[in-house]
């Protein structure tokens, strides 16, 4: 049974807002809105009244819509709280463990940092959803911005030990550059092969690559795999510990042309 009817809302430039209703209670929700005016206008063709939103981090394209939106529908936003200085009109500061309920569905707050020292993750169990904001993308992750290897490495570890076929709901459509990369250093994974045909298919005809799943991504994410013998090979890094890969990993990222 379907739990949530979730609509993937392409905003700025290549930022992604999942409008998120869930089926049993006609409760709606915003995750991360970019910008008021794309998301109200999408919410009135699909007719839905939104009553919640839910932000990953303070970044300007995941908060940016919040005080409109709240004007707007007189809606609850809950945010991160370590961050929640930073997210205006925040009526609810969560924090990893707690629970934060979409009509009939309890999602679990995870504390995810790394992209930034407060970044939090909503995982919808019932729903086998979960959405990451900038932590985790389509065979990537997000930038350190605010945080360290290590802990972006135990951040993604907590989304990967989720069960494989939870859809994940990335906040950016980079799956072509970040497949790019995966190939350069990842070059005999067959998995990763197999999905760069199908990724580059998908971007031909403008579909998006989003979402993805838990058991693609630990197939082909290089930053998921820093802990997996071949990666670590292909990496020339044997016998290295998963952190030291990890940091290796995504510093050839950030230096990636
Ligand atoms: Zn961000």
């Amino acid at each position: 049974m379907t739990m949530f009817d979730i609509h993937l809302l392409p905003c700025l430039s290549d930022n992604y807002v999942p409008l998120v209703r869930d089926c049993a209670t006609g409760t709606v929700a915003i995750v991360d809105p970019a910008d008021a005016e794309a998301v109200a206008a999408e919410l009135d063709r699909l007719g839905w009244h939104p009553s919640l939103i839910l932000n990953t981090h303070h970044h300007f394209d995941h908060v940016g819509g919040n005080l409109e939106l709240k004007a707007r529908y007189g809606l609850t936003i809950v945010g991160p709280a370590r961050e929640a200085d930073r997210i205006p009109g925040i009526d609810r500061a969560v924090a990893g463990g707690d629970t934060v309920m979409l009509g009939a569905e309890a999602g679990h707050v995870f504390d995810v940092p790394g992209h930034t020292a407060g970044h939090i993750a909503y995982w919808f169990e019932g729903a086998k959803t979960v959405f990451v904001g900038d932590t985790l993308f389509a065979a990537g992750c997000g930038r350190l911005f605010e945080g360290t290897p290590a802990q972006m490495w135990s951040s993604l570890n907590k989304l990967a030990d989720l069960p494989g076929d939870t859809l994940v709901y990335c906040a950016h459509e980079y799956t072509e550059s970040n497949i790019r990369f995966a190939r350069s250093v990842d070059p005999e994974n067959a998995a990763l092969h197999v999905r760069e045909v199908s990724v580059h298919a998908a971007r031909r005809l403008n579909e998006p690559t989003v979402p993805t799943t838990i058991a693609v991504e630990l197939a082909t994410n290089p930053f998921l795999r820093a802990d997996v013998p071949d990666f670590v090979r292909a990496m020339h890094m044997s016998g290295a510990d998963p952190i030291t890969v990890f940091a290796a990993t995504r510093k050839a990222k950030d230096n990636f042309r």
